[in-house]
């Protein structure tokens, strides 16, 4: 059972937006080495605008309805940017398929990131029509590419105050994301991370995990997404942001209420002072 001093330091916490499921997690975040975060949603605030794109109006059409289907970021841009389009032509009986971490599916439609297209090589040809750190997202038949969004995002405003904090405690902060290289790299440059790993699958990102527990490292992941939630599980302290997906928060030992980055480095400070009472 949790110490008097563990319930008090769970309590402080709760009062400053931050719940601990238990007391393992909150004894267990001073150890912590190395922290791995997601960016869409955690690092950023996750909310795309569409800034670009290229469809035609009837595949345009498929997409936005396709997309009301998921609760994805993106998802939630394409909706916003096409509200106006009359959807009542598109076949409603026709399944839809969500694939984590990448996209959707309906019939040889699909819509998400380039690895949906196996034989696409020429991003390029998209990429450079643009300046680097926008979300591409393509749509295709048959894994044949025939148009694409470009949408933005911004980086939360204390993501690398958070970032520095961790890293002059000795966490090695690292990034995991299943978006593209140069997002990634954008977004890491902008917070000071120095390790990031683009176009992850949710069991990559276990993967990293679990590579670096049997390193005997204490390793915590912070996540929205219910491409996170596998990860926040197998993390030896999962934290889930607050306005993330319910499956992240289930899956997840922490979870920070109000989205704010600073709490995380509190809830930290906290489990310190908490060893130096219980030692
Ligand atoms: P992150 O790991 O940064 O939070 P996700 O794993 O949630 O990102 O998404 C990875 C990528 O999968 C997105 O950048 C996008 O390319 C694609 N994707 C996921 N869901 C959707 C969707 N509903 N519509 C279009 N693309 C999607
Ligand atoms: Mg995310």
């Amino acid at each position: 059972a949790a110490t008097p001093a563990t319930l008090s330091a769970i309590s402080n916490g709760a009062k400053n937006g931050i719940l601990f499921k238990g007391g393992t997690a909150m004894e267990a975040l001073n150890r912590m080495n190395i922290l791995y975060s997601d960016k869409t949603g955690t690092l950023t605030y996750g909310t795309f605008k569409v800034t670009d794109y290229q469809l035609e109006t009837e595949l345009l059409k498929e997409v936005v309805f396709m997309e009301q289907q998921s609760n994805h970021p993106i998802a939630k841009a394409i909706i916003t940017a096409f509200k106006a389009l009359d959807l009542s032509t598109i076949d409603h009986e026709e399944s839809i398929k969500e694939i984590a971490g990448s996209g959707l599916v309906k019939g040889d439609l699909m819509v998400g990131k380039k690895n949906l297209f196996k034989n696409y090589e020429d991003e390029n040809q998209y990429l450079s029509m643009h300046q680097k750190g926008h979300t591409i997202i393509y749509v295709g038949k048959s894994e044949k590419v025939l148009g694409y969004f470009a949408l933005a995002d911004q980086v939360r405003t204390e993501a690398a105050e958070a970032v520095k904090d961790f890293q002059k405690e000795g966490v090695k902060v690292r990034l995991i994301t299943g978006d593209n290289e140069e997002v990634a790299q954008t977004v890491a440059e902008e917070v000071n991370i120095s390790q990031y790993k683009a176009n992850c699958m949710p069991e990559d990102k276990i993967h990293f995990i679990q590579r670096d527990q049997s390193m005997a490292k204490t390793v915590g992941m912070i996540g929205d997404g219910i491409n996170d939630a596998p990860a926040l599980a197998n993390a030896d302290i999962g934290i889930a942001m607050g306005g993330g997906s319910s499956v992240a928060m289930e899956s997840a030992d922490i979870v920070i209420v109000k989205n704010d980055l600073t709490k995380l480095f509190y809830s930290y400070q906290l489990s310190k002072k908490l060893k130096q009472i219980i030692m």
